[in-house]
């Protein structure tokens, strides 16, 4: 946890966060800096194309039980003409971090973190990862979109009633917080909340209030109900069976600069110390889950 270093994070959101549309410039430096920094942190890194896209997946082999896949993902496209500092350089950046981390741990299971692309064209890059995974078992995937925004703001966070509804000891932390946007969101399948459970007791040991939803499989994909929990990629591999949790900021739910729709979704709009409770809880979650 202590090796995580918020700085690099930083600088690889400053890289990516300027538009970069499918098939522009910019979207393919930052295809190829997911490919870089995964192969300098030890993972082997393969291109998926799949036709209208490309994913970037490394992986590195457990060394016990090198059959079983942990796999972290964050989606690396964005939409035209916003900068898309949280969404999704956030999490990209937040990937490769604990990538850089964990390449220097022995992991009895294999890690595989992936750079998916056109999360924004419909989940398509995670789809067709998820859709061909065969020959190993995937243990479980962490999804990171959207991971760096916070405001200490009273009543800057809203947590829609349908939510508060269903999840009504989240909702009471969240009022006796005062309605502060500064707490973090992960959702899970039930297969998956073990590992969401691992990861709230890190982030509350750093003293992070964070809010765990975990949506039986009548619930996952009831779209009617609860659309707005598998917006992102976890989506995919909710859809094939496999264990996947979400951690995130809430996103629209928060950030006003979600898609650039009040104001740019900028580098300097975002919190380092957030993002670095995230990214300590998470890698510390992604070892265990790897087996050490
Ligand atoms: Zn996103």
């Amino acid at each position: 946890m202590d090796c995580v270093d918020p700085v690099r994070w930083a600088e690889d959101v400053a890289f990516m966060a300027q538009s970069r549309p499918p098939g522009s410039i910019h979207w393919q430096k930052v295809q190829d800096r997911c490919a870089t920094e995964l192969e300098q942190a030890g993972f082997v890194v393969q291109r998926q194309d799949y036709g209208s896209g490309i994913n970037v997946i490394g992986t590195r082999e457990g060394t016990a039980a090198a059959s079983e896949v942990v796999l972290l993902a964050a989606h690396y496209d964005h939409v035209s003409g916003c900068p898309g500092a949280d969404d999704n350089a956030s999490g990209v950046a937040g990937a490769l971090e604990v990538a850089r981390v964990l390449g220097q741990a022995k992991l009895p299971r294999t890690l595989m973190v992936a750079c998916w692309d056109e999360e924004e064209s419909g989940l398509r890059g995670s789809r067709a990862f998820a859709q061909t995974f065969t020959g190993a078992k995937l243990a479980v995937a962490f999804n990171f979109d959207m991971i760096g925004y916070a405001s200490a703001a009273e009543h800057s966070q809203i947590f829609p009633g349908p939510l508060a509804e269903r999840f009504p000891g989240l909702a009471d932390e969240l009022t006796a917080n005062k309605g502060r946007a500064d707490f973090i969101a992960v959702v899970a399948d039930a297969s998956a909340e073990p590992f969401a459970l691992e990861l709230e007791a890190q982030a509350e040991g750093l003293g992070r209030l964070t809010g765990v939803m975990t949506l039986t499989d009548a619930e996952k994909l009831d779209d009617d109900a609860f659309g707005v929990l598998s917006m992102s990629d976890h989506r995919s591999f909710w859809e094939r069976g496999f264990p996947a949790l979400h951690v995130f900021d809430t996103g629209v739910f928060r950030n006003p600069a979600y898609h650039c729709t009040l104001g740019l979704d900028t580098p300097d709009k975002l919190d380092h110390a957030f993002a670095t409770d995230v990214l300590k809880a998470t890698t510390a979650a992604v070892a265990a889950a790897a087996g050490l």
